[in-house]
């Protein structure tokens, strides 16, 4: 769709990489559709990780006890925040989709963009606790992360020796993007593209070109909306007693990470599908009886 901001946030230290391909694929294609997209090259920038006192242009308020949450929080309502986050601020303000392209370390972000993360979405700025999740700062914006690996898909799947990717994508998909209240796009996992034939890999970067086509029509992935918590200090913001009793006989989970003691629903953390839809799944599943 035409006119649309897009910034991508990149990390990778190489122009030669299978990364700088995926994103020089990703502003092709979205600057073909109209769309105004901006890169933040955290290496090239030279992007500051930890997050320190420095990030505040002033004395702190509290210098024997400097509490770095709180102080970026009174630095962004009195605009006292370093010029460079400032200036990530603004292009997260104008941008209606934000995609992350990095290679996974770690089983997460290299420690550049996870810098970005600290030290980007301040506390008022990003998130409070009234403004969370789908109530979220960022309700009316999509987000996604597009990596590569190193490991094969196998290692990723649920009885592979990593563990289920779903698991590995929740920390950063529902404690990151979807915590900010971003609609979250299905990830863009590019597997192990280190170790692949070159034809799979244009075959990749050819997958990618072919979904950007339609990213701005894809359903978000599906998580558990904030009404169905008791949202009070009391109720320690725990799912409704009633909603946990009614999702007893269900065979599934509600997430990954709302799994309430049962099996996980498959890849909520990969595939968009609506909880209407895994309802529908979950009563088949039972139906069968599986
Ligand atoms: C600190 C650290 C932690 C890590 N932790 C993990 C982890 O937890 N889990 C995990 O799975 N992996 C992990 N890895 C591995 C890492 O994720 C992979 O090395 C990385 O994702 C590979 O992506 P790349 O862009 O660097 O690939 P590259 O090696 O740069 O590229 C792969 C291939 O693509 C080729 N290429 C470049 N451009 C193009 C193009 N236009 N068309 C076709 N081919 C092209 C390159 O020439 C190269 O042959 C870790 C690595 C490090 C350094």
């Amino acid at each position: 769709m035409a006119g649309r901001n897009v910034l991508i946030v990149y990390a990778h230290q190489s122009p030669g990489s299978f990364n700088a391909a995926a994103r020089h694929v990703a502003v092709e294609a979205l600057q073909r559709q109209g769309s105004h997209v901006v890169v933040s090259d955290l290496y090239a920038m030279d992007f500051r990780a930890s997050a320190t006192v420095q990030d505040i242009t002033d004395e702190p308020r509290n210098p024997e006890h400097f509490c770095y949450g709180d102080e970026t929080m009174w630095a962004w309502q009195e605009g006292r925040l370093s010029d460079d986050i400032k200036e990530e601020q603004r292009k997260v303000k104008e941008a209606e989709l934000i995609i992350f392209q990095f290679p996974m370390y770690w089983f997460s972000v290299p420690a550049i963009l996870k810098g970005w993360i600290d030290r980007v979405l301040a506390q008022g700025f990003a998130f409070s606790m009234e403004k969370m999740y789908n109530n979220g700062v960022f309700k009316d914006k999509k987000a996604m992360l597009s990596f590569t690996t190193g490991a094969p898909e196998s290692m990723f799947l649920p009885d592979g020796i990593n563990g289920d990717m779903n698991v590995t994508l929740w920390p950063l998909q529902n404690g990151v993007l979807h915590f900010c209240g971003f609609q979250v796009l299905a990830p863009q996992i590019f597997w192990a593209p280190t170790f692949c034939l070159p034809q799979v890999r244009d075959a990749m970067l050819e997958g990618w070109w072919a979904r950007l086509q339609g990213l701005w029509e894809e359903a978000p992935l599906t998580f558990v909306p904030s009404e169905y918590f008791d949202l009070s200090f009391t109720g320690g913001y725990r799912l409704w007693p009633h909603l946990k009793e009614e999702r007893g006989g269900d065979a599934y989970g509600l997430t990954t990470g709302h799994h309430l003691g049962k099996p996980l629903p498959p890849d909520n953390q990969i595939k968009a599908v609506s909880l209407k839809d895994q309802a529908k799944e979950d009563h088949a599943h039972s139906k069968n009886g599986q």
